[in-house]
């Protein structure tokens, strides 16, 4: 089954949900115009359908592969990503001083969206570009910036992050990599990292690899760490390449998934990097470039929720079992199938509008510098990257049930969304870690942005009462509900917060995900099923959501490790 890119769909949720048309009226974003925006859809719809799609399967049954301390990328990988670059699709959202096109996060999240639908492999490596350049924009200094910026927008360079260390995943403040001041203003970088994202290739020039290192004698945990710009070549100051550097790919993981993306073990021995930022402030320069990634590993989660949905929606049409209400139809005519299409459907609608949200959140906040913007893109930040990956997860298992024992056997390509996805929960911050920083550092505020937008949702569910009195009623008794929550968790201590986090998280996006389903029926008529689907059959998990999230954590420690091993 082909892959279709959804471009009316987000057409219809920029202008009847998420509200784009206020970043389009801002002075940042004036270029960005309905037209414009169609146009940019169009063109990356049809390079998705066209020359990345195909490339799927091809990598997963052909591995990159590491020959003589050479990455080979999978097979026409390297012609997709010429394609990527030529269409400047990396620096759509990049300052067009450096050559990008300076285009609202909200429409490069849609295009990365139908990337990552497409080819989730390949589509990894501009979003690794994507979220270095925005790192550099904010905290490197001129001279980097005009260096490197020009080269990743042009894809001639790509870029990397390199946090992980074994014994520093989660906790990145455990890392141990060093970095010792040379005397001219570069630094000798040393150490290993471990699970880098396309850490090499043979399709680009140079690798850029953004590297946490302590300096000597830096503080322990994460006060003490510095981000350096390493090279895999060190460029001349007019760009040209010149000596390589002391760094290489040790190995390549073997995944369970994302077969085309090469994840590397990299080693630096003394490599020359220069420092990104002040020193001992890396982890605030990285979260830059983490913010960005977590909106972009939340639209993963989508883009192969989409690809998946898409697949099992013409599977279920055409395969024939039994006798159904319909007589001897396609099974998509038996009440289960349905429901399993219609979840999925739902849920896609849902985790696409949240993060689109998160992503016009961003661009407001840019634009127009409001706190209250910027507060609420920290908030939906986390959410967008858990229930955008938890949903990929979820929707490609379904699709592998609709496709009953073909889901099971490779050749349907139904086993390959949910391999491939796996890993979006996981990496950029596992989902339990999203849920921490969202009960943590999000609801530090007292919890003031949480409730700005629950009002925002109660304010829309009144107005709706006379049109869907029903649904309204549903939507409004659930984010009161919600509200009730929050004000619960502010008050309870870190381990009941942490402990009731994932949950709440969830309960969360259920209220979201209602919330724009009913505006987009409001909007068009023809969504009410599906709203229905959204606020009757899945909003209503919010309430054991929220008894599971008051629970604390008390009774998680009372079963001991004795007890769980008896
Ligand atoms: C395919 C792939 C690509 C990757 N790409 C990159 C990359 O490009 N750059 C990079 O730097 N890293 C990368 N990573 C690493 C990834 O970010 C880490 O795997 C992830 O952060 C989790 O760390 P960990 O694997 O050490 O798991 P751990 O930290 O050991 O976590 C194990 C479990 O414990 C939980 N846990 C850990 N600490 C806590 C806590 N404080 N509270 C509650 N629960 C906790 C976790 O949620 C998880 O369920 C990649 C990983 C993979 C698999």
């Amino acid at each position: 089954m082909a892959y279709r890119a959804p471009v009316s769909e987000f057409r219809f949720v920029f202008d009847h949900v998420v509200g784009m048309d206020r970043v389009s009226a801002t002075e940042t974003f004036a270029e960005a115009t309905p037209e414009t925006v169609e146009a940019i859809l169009l063109e990356a719809g049809k390079l998705c359908e066209t020359v990345l799609a195909p490339l799927n399967r091809e990598g997963d049954k052909v591995p990159a592969r590491l020959e003589n301390g050479v990455v080979r990328t999978s097979p026409g990988y390297a012609e997709g990503y010429r394609a990527i670059v030529e269409g400047g699709w990396v620096g759509m959202a990049a300052d067009p001083e450096f050559g990008g096109m300076g285009l609202p996060m909200a429409l490069t999240t849609a295009v990365n969206e139908m990337m990552g639908a497409a080819c989730l492999a390949l589509q990894l490596n501009p979003l690794m570009t994507q979220g270095q350049i925005e790192a550099l924009e904010h905290h490197a200094s001129d001279a980097i910036k005009a260096l490197y910026i020009p080269k990743l927008i042009s894809g001639e360079w790509c870029g990397t992050m390199n946090l992980t260390e074994p014994q520093a995943g989660s906790d990145v403040g455990a890392l141990r990599s060093r970095a010792e001041p040379k005397g001219d203003g570069t630094y000798a970088v040393t150490g290993q990292k471990i699970f880098i994202t396309w850490g090499d290739n043979d399709f680009t020039e140079n690798v850029c690899h953004l590297v946490l290192a302590r300096l000597p004698d830096a503080a322990p945990g994460t006060k003490g760490i510095s981000l350096f710009m390493v090279p895999k070549v060190i460029p001349r100051e007019d760009g040209s390449l010149g000596a390589r550097n002391s760094l290489q790919v040790v190995s390549l993981e073997h995944k369970l998934g994302l077969h085309g993306s090469p994840t590397a073990v990299m080693q630096f021995d003394g490599a020359t990097g220069w420092l990104i930022g002040q020193e001992n402030k890396g982890m605030a320069a990285m979260f830059t470039m983490m913010n960005n990634a977590r909106l972009g590993v939340g639209m993963q989660g989508v883009a192969v929720a989409e690809a998946a949905f898409q697949h099992a929606l013409a599977y279920a049409s055409e395969r024939k079992q039994g006798r159904t209400p319909l007589g001897a139809g396609a099974i998509i005519d038996h009440a289960d199938v349905r429901r399993m299409l219609a979840q999925m459907k739902a849920e896609v609608f849902s985790a696409r509008t949240i993060a689109l949200a998160c992503a016009v959140a961003i661009d407001m906040g840019r634009a127009t510098g409001s706190t209250d913007w910027q507060a609420r893109a920290a908030l939906l930040t986390p959410i967008a990257k858990a229930y955008g990956t938890d949903i990929g997860n979820e929707v490609a298992q379904m699709g592998i049930q609709v496709h009953g024992g073909m889901g099971f056997i490779e050749e349907t390509g139904a086993a390959q969304f949910a391999r491939d996805v796996r890993v979006t929960s996981i990496y950029e911050g596992t989902n339990g870690i999203q849920a921490m920083d969202l009960v943590g550092r999000k609801l530090m505020d007292g919890g003031e942005a949480a409730y700005r937008l629950l009002q925002e949702v109660e304010d829309h569910a009144e107005t709706a009462r006379s049109r869907q009195p029903d649904l309204a009623n549903d939507l409004w008794n659930a984010a009161e509900a919600l509200r009730e929550g929050t004000e619960w968790l502010v008050a309870q201590g870190a381990d009941d917060r942490n402990a009731g986090a994932v949950p709440y998280l969830r309960a969360f996006a259920r209220v979201l995900g209602a919330h724009y389903h009913l505006k987009a029926a409001l909007a068009d008529e023809a969504r009410l099923p599906l709203a229905r689907v959204a606020i009757k059959r899945l909003l209503p998990e919010h309430t054991g959501l929220l008894a599971q999230m008051r629970e604390g954590s008390a009774g998680l420690y009372a079963l001991t490790p004795e007890a769980l091993a008896s």
